[in-house]
């Protein structure tokens, strides 16, 4: 299979734009990273880690917004979180599936990427395009791995490839964690991520376009609720902030002293 990441797909790419990257995070929407996982991608990045952002679809089916307007507002979000690299993937909003074609575009983010710890959407949503980018991942991290789907990119084949750690993040519906990672440090970044998604969500202070129809993520009140169940979950392990994840595969450690 060949797969051509063209310079339209790549909303950034800094200096320090090298492979592997310690983390990838995949999303159906532009802003869905940045709600679901803004913390932990600042966190990682404030201490020199890679982090790169891989989503499926421009989310030209949202009622805000247009697609250049939300490709502007995804690199702006990605200068904040300080990524190594953004991706869209042009899969079609709303109709995301594991077709061949699909599941070859994220197994070359894979093979490219490398990361050691892949974050990912919930199997149970309420979104169907969030569930669907959760199957679409799955297939293709299992795919990567089999050395007879090749798949080419930047002119290159690459090698196969399975993520360390996957894990999947929060988005609308809640499910109880296996962890829970402290972002006070970096919650206010990721605010300013959310906040440069302006065309979808509440940002306070700022003139609201009214011609807009509102949405779940576009009032105030959702914002309180972003913050109420991180302040939640900080609540859980005696800080300030945090942010929830669920581990895909058993979690195991070489030694109890790796959680020392
Ligand atoms: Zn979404």
């Amino acid at each position: 299979m060949n797969f051509t990441i063209t310079p339209d797909l790549i909303y950034r790419r800094t200096e320090a734009a090298e492979t592997p990257v310690d983390m990838l995070v995949i999303a159906a929407h532009p802003d869905d990273a940045e709600l679901s996982s803004g913390g932990v991608i600042a966190q990682m990045a404030s201490e020199g880690k890679r982090v790169a952002i891989v989503e499926c679809t421009q989310g030209e089916m949202g009622s805000r917004g247009t697609p250049a307007i939300r490709r502007a507002e995804a690199a702006e979000a990605a200068r904040i979180l300080n990524l190594t690299e953004r991706w869209n993937l042009h899969i079609p909003d709303g109709a995301i599936d594991s077709s061949p074609e699909n599941v070859a575009k994220v197994i070359a983010a894979m093979r490219y990427f490398r990361p050691n710890i892949l974050l990912f959407p919930p199997a149970f949503e309420r979104h169907h395009d969030h569930e669907n980018a959760h199957r679409l991942v799955r297939a293709a991290y299992f795919q990567s791995g089999l050395s007879k789907i090749e798949i080419e990119a930047f002119g290159q084949k690459l090698p196969t490839y399975r993520p360390k750690r996957l894990f999947t993040y929060m988005q609308t519906y809640e499910f109880e964690p296996n962890f829970y990672v402290d972002v006070s440090a970096h919650f206010e970044t990721k605010l300013q991520s959310y906040y440069a998604h302006a065309s979808q969500v509440f940002v306070p202070g700022a003139v609201q376009n009214q011609n807009e129809p509102q949405t779940l993520i576009s009032s105030p009140e959702f914002l309180e609720y972003l913050k109420a169940r991180a302040r939640h979950f900080g609540g859980k392990i005696g800080v300030q902030y945090a942010e929830g994840f669920t581990s895909v595969e058993p979690l195991g450690f070489g030694s109890m002293s790796d959680l020392l």
